[in-house]
C-alpha cells in the first residue's frame, strides 16, 4: 500500500537535581535504545529520539508540537530516572496522539559486584515510571503499557503492534468513506451515527450519487480496457468464453470498465474506502464484485449494502496488517456446516471478498446475481488460506460504539464446484455453540472485517486509542463470565 510516511516519537522523562554528567548519560542511553527501536523490524515506522525533557514548559511544548506533525503518529514515553510527573499535566493533558508507555532500563542485567548509589541513581525507571503511571491514570491518558528490557522480542513485538496501529490510526484522521446510495433498506447493523463516528475515530463518509458513478463509468475509453484485460489475464484463471474472443468478454470488458471508473471516481475524492448497495446501481449494467474485489486488495477499505463502519474498519485493518503475512477482507458470516464432529462457518458474500486472503490464484468468472435485477456480474472466485484468523465488527449500540473480535481459524475448504464465490472457511473459538452465542449476546454484526494479518493485540490497541468498549471471543471466553463483563461495561459507559 501507499502510505505516508509516520515517525514514532522516542520520549525520555527526567529531572534537574542530577546534574548534568548524569542527564547527558540518560541522554546517551535514550538514543542507544530510540536508534535500536529504529532499526528494528517489527516496528514499520521512524523511531525518531527527541531531547530529554526536564522541565513542564518543555514537555507543553513536545505535546504541542506532536499535535501539529503529520507525520508523528504518537509517543513511546520513558521514565530512565524519576520525572516528577506533575511536570507532565500540562503537556499529556494537551495531547492528541496516541501513547505507549515503555517501561523499560536501560541495563538488563545488574552489576552485582560493582552496584553502587551512582548506579542506583541512574537506572532508576523501576520508581521513575510507576510516578508516571500513577499520573496517567490519574488524569484518564489512555495508553498501552509494554513492560520489559528494549530488546527483548516480546517487548520489540509489542512495540511493533502498537506502532502499526498508530500508524493506522493517524492514516484514519480525515480519512474520508465515500458511500453510494444509501443503506440496504430496513436493514439494522449497517446503519449508525456518523456524526458520532466522526468525532470518535476521525474518518468522515458521505453520500454520493450512484449516477455519479456511473457517469465516471462511461467516461473511460476502449484502450483503457483493453489493458486492464490482459492485465486480469496474466494475474488470474480467466474463464475460457471470458477471454478476448470468448463469448462472454463483453462481460469481462464491462467489469474493467466499472473497475477504471470507480478508481477514478475514489482517487479524484481522495477516498480511502467505500460502500455500495445493490439496491442502488442505476446507470451501472452489473453490481461492482470484481471491481470491490480489485480496489479492496489495494488497500481501499469496502462495505456492501451501505456497510459504512465496516468500510472503515476494513481500511484501518488493511493499513494495520501492511506488510505482514495473510490478507485483510470484507467478510460475512453466511451460512453453517452444523456437523457435531466439527462445526465450520462458511464466510463469502455475493461477490465481495478480498483476493489478499486467497490461497492460490483466483479464478475469474462470470455468473447470474440473483439479486439486483443487472446483468451478470464478472468476480473473483477463490478458497481462502486456512490458518489463524479473526473478525471484527465496529458496531453503533446508539450511545456508544462496541468492538467485537472473534478469533478463529480457519480450515482448508473442500470444493465446491457450483458455488460461484470467493470463500472462507473457519472454526470459531472457544467452541461453535459459546463462541457465536458470545457475537451474538454482544450484538455483532453479520459484515465483519476478516483477517489473518490483524490480531487481537492490534485490536484492543485501537479500541484503546478511540477509547471505545471492546470484546474479545477466544480460547479463553467463558460465556458466563463474557455476559458478566458486557453488564459491567453497560454500567461503565450507560445503557443509552
Ligand atoms: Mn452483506
Amino acid at each position: 500500500m501507499k502510505l505516508d510516511p509516520k515517525e514514532i516519537w522516542f520520549v525520555t522523562g527526567s529531572q534537574h537535581l542530577y546534574g548534568d554528567e548524569t542527564l547527558r548519560t540518560v541522554a546517551d542511553h535514550s538514543t542507544k535504545i530510540a536508534r535500536s527501536l529504529n532499526d528494528a523490524d517489527e516496528l514499520p515506522v521512524r523511531v525518531v529520539y527527541k531531547p530529554l525533557l526536564t522541565d513542564p514548559d518543555a514537555i507543553r511544548n513536545l505535546c504541542i508540537e506532536a499535535n501539529s506533525s503529520p507525520a508523528c503518529a504518537g509517543l513511546i514515553v520513558w521514565m530512565h530516572t524519576f520525572s516528577p510527573a506533575k511536570m507532565w499535566i500540562g503537556g499529556l493533558t494537551r495531547l492528541a496522539k496516541p501513547v505507549c508507555h515503555l517501561h523499560t532500563q536501560f541495563n538488563r542485567d545488574l552489576p552485582w559486584a560493582s552496584i553502587d548509589m551512582d548506579f542506583m541513581n541512574l537506572n532508576q525507571a523501576a520508581h521513575g515510571d510507576r510516578e508516571a503511571g500513577h499520573l496517567h491514570t490519574r488524569i484518564g491518558l489512555r495508553r498501552k503499557v509494554v513492560v520489559g528490557h528494549w530488546q527483548d522480542p516480546e517487548v520489540l513485538q509489542r512495540l511493533g503492534a502498537w506502532a502499526r496501529v498508530a500508524r493506522a490510526w493517524s492514516d484514519l484522521q480525515g480519512a474520508k468513506i465515500c458511500r453510494f446510495g444509501d443503506n440496504m433498506r430496513e436493514v439494522s447493523v449497517t446503519e449508525g451515527d456518523k456524526v458520532s463516528a466522526e468525532a470518535t475515530f476521525g474518518f468522515s463518509v458521505n453520500g454520493y450519487g450512484v449516477g455519479d458513478l456511473a457517469a465516471a463509468v462511461s467516461r473511460v475509453c476502449e484502450p483503457q480496457i483493453d489493458d486492464l484485460c490482459s492485465v486480469y489475464e496474466r494475474e488470474y484463471a480467466v474463464q475460457a468464453d471470458l477471454k478476448k474472443g470468448g463469448r462472454r468478454h463483453d462481460s469481462l470488458r464491462e467489469g474493467a470498465r466499472i473497475e477504471l471508473g470507480l478508481r477514478d471516481f475514489l482517487d479524484e475524492g481522495g477516498f480511502k474506502g467505500f460502500t455500495t448497495t445493490f439496491e442502488d446501481l442505476h446507470g451501472l449494467r452489473q453490481l461492482p464484485g470484481l471491481a470491490v474485489q480489485r480496489l479492496m486488495a489495494d488497500g481501499y477499505g469496502f462495505g456492501a449494502e451501505g456497510d459504512w463502519k465496516t468500510a472503515a474498519l476494513v481500511r484501518f485493518m488493511k493499513v494495520v496488517g501492511d506488510g505482514l503475512p495473510g490478507g485483510t477482507s470484507f467478510m460475512e458470516d453466511y451460512t453453517y456446516n452444523l456437523d457435531p464432529a466439527g462445526p465450520q462457518v462458511l464466510g463469502a458474500h455475493m461477490l465481495e471478498v478480498c483476493p489478499t486472503i486467497a490461497k492460490g490464484k483466483p479464478s475469474l468468472e462470470v455468473h447470474p446475481l440473483g439479486i439486483g435485477g443487472k446483468e451478470d456480474p464478472v468476480r473473483l472466485v477463490f478458497d481462502a488460506k486456512p490458518g489463524k484468523a479473526l473478525n471484527a465488527s465496529l458496531v453503533d449500540l446508539g450511545h456508544r460504539f462496541r468492538l467485537i473480535v472473534s478469533e478463529v481459524k480457519a480450515v482448508e475448504v473442500p470444493p465446491m464446484p457450483k458455488l460461484p464465490v470467493a470463500r472462507a472457511l473457519w472454526e470459531v473459538l472457544p467452541n461453535f455453540k459459546d463462541g457465536v452465542a458470545a457475537w451474538i449476546y454482544a450484538g455483532g454484526a453479520h459484515h465483519t472485517g476478516y483477517s489473518a494479518a490483524v490480531t487481537t493485540e492490534h485490536l484492543l490497541d485501537f479500541a484503546e486509542i478511540a477509547g471505545i468498549e471492546a470484546l474479545v471471543i477466544d480460547a479463553e471466553t467463558d460465556l458466563r463470565e463474557f455476559r458478566n463483563e458486557m453488564r459491567w461495561n453497560d454500567s461503565t459507559y450507560g445503557r443509552g
